[in-house]
This record gives structure tokens, C-alpha cells and sequence, in this order.
């Protein structure tokens, strides 16, 4: 079975999120459901998903503002938005907030699915690998896993090359552990999160000239990681 993609579903009522919950599970795609906006926001803010499902009416915080302050914070993560019948300008509204799609309720899961893929495949945009990089006294090539630090051979694991490639791509950004875990180590090898810390500690050792006090891979607490360089 191959997964088809994470799917972040924000929706209040109970029993319309577990039956699209489950009829998506059906479908191979994983799901994580959020009964609010406040808590969607935070669950969009702090995971990769490959798509948002987000219905407009929600308690704390609407669709419509959950949507904007995702695209406000550079977050470009396919968004459908759930309309009810007769909310036309919801529509209008939420397509100019930044949702990619939207259907009105009621729908059939079949439609549903159909809109999925249909934006998806949209938005999937193959993104440039990143190939080389340098920053400091550091020289990366991703492709033939060659590094050097100061024009010497550095000696670097591919996990740790993975790591670096996933936090240079997304340089300036707060990485999260969860991030970083999903995109490189596998599903199915159930790493802790201290694993990740482990990892950047010797990562540190290799590329930062004061591995305690690091420049380029600075923790950002309670969150995650950031590159910059
Ligand atoms: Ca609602």
C-alpha cells in the first residue's frame, strides 16, 4: 500500500471530519483532524502535509483567516476550502485568501477525491533539487555526496547530508523535528525526536567553527531548527 499523501483535515463538525476521515484513510491517503481553527493553524504550522482540507465556518478562528495567515507566513500547501450551500461569497473570499479549490456542501466523497487529486497534481510542482552549496568554509555537493571544509575532504554520513539538503532547501525557515524526521528518516523506522537532536549535535561538530554556539544550524527552542547561511 502506498500512501498517497498527508492530509490535514480542519473541519468542527464531528461527524462529517470522521466520516471523511475515514473514507479518505480508505483511499491510502493519512489524515490528522483538527476540530478548530486555532488548533489547525498550529498543527499546518508545525507539519508538512501534502494538502489542507479546511471548512470556512470554524470556532476561534475561520477558514478564511486560518487560510490567510498560512499564506501570509509563506506556507504554500494546497488548500480546499469547505463551503456551505449558498455561501457564494465564501467562494469568492476564500479563493482571493489563497485556497486553491473549493466544494460546497453537501458533496460526495467521490468529488472530494477528485478535487484532491485535481490539485494536487496542480501544485506538485517538481522543485529544484538543490546540487551545491557553500556557505562559510563549507562546500557541499548533494549529488556525488562530496563535502569539504576548507578545500579538505568533511566527512558526512547521507543521513547527514539528507539533513542538510532538507534544512538548506528550506533555509530561513524554522524546520521543525517532525520535519525533519517525515523527509529523512522513513516512515517505518519510528525515530524519537532526540534523534534529531543527536544527529545536528555531530553535524555541528563538523561544520560550525563554535559547535555551542552554532551560526549556520541555530535551534529555535521549543520548535525546531533553522539554516542560515
Ligand atoms: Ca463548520
Amino acid at each position: 500500500m502506498v500512501l498517497k499523501g498527508k492530509i490535514l483535515l480542519i473541519e468542527d463538525e464531528q461527524v462529517m471530519a470522521i466520516a471523511l476521515r475515514d473514507g479518505l484513510e480508505s483511499e491510502n491517503y493519512a489524515v490528522e483532524v483538527a476540530s478548530d481553527g486555532v488548533n489547525g493553524l498550529k498543527l499546518a504550522t508545525g507539519n508538512t502535509f501534502d494538502l489542507l482540507i479546511l471548512d470556512v465556518m470554524l470556532p476561534k478562528l475561520s477558514g478564511l483567516d486560518v487560510c490567510k495567515q498560512l499564506r501570509a507566513a509563506g506556507n504554500e500547501v494546497p488548500i480546499i476550502m469547505l463551503t456551505a450551500r449558498g455561501q457564494e461569497l465564501d467562494k469568492v473570499i476564500g479563493l482571493r485568501s489563497g485556497a486553491d479549490d473549493y466544494i460546497t456542501k453537501p458533496f460526495s466523497l467521490l468529488e472530494l477525491l477528485a478535487r484532491i487529486e485535481a490539485v494536487m497534481r496542480r501544485t506538485s510542482k517538481p522543485s529544484e533539487p538543490l546540487e551545491t552549496y557553500e556557505f562559510g568554509d563549507i562546500w557541499l555537493d548533494f549529488r556525488k555526496h562530496d563535502a569539504r571544509r576548507n578545500n579538505q575532504p568533511l566527512e558526512l554520513s547521507p543521513r547527514e547530508f539528507r539533513i542538510l539538503q532538507f534544512l538548506i532547501s528550506h533555509r530561513g525557515e524554522v524546520v521543525t523535528r517532525d520535519q525533519l524526521l517525515d523527509q529523512v528518516w522513513s516512515y517505518d523506522s519510528f525515530p524519537m525526536t532526540r534523534t534529531v537532536d543527536t544527529h545536528i549535535a555531530k553535524l555541528r561538530q563538523k561544520i560550525e567553527d563554535a559547535p555551542n554556539n552554532p551560526r549556520y544550524l541555530v535551534t529555535i527552542h521549543g520548535v525546531g531548527y533553522k539554516f542560515i547561511g
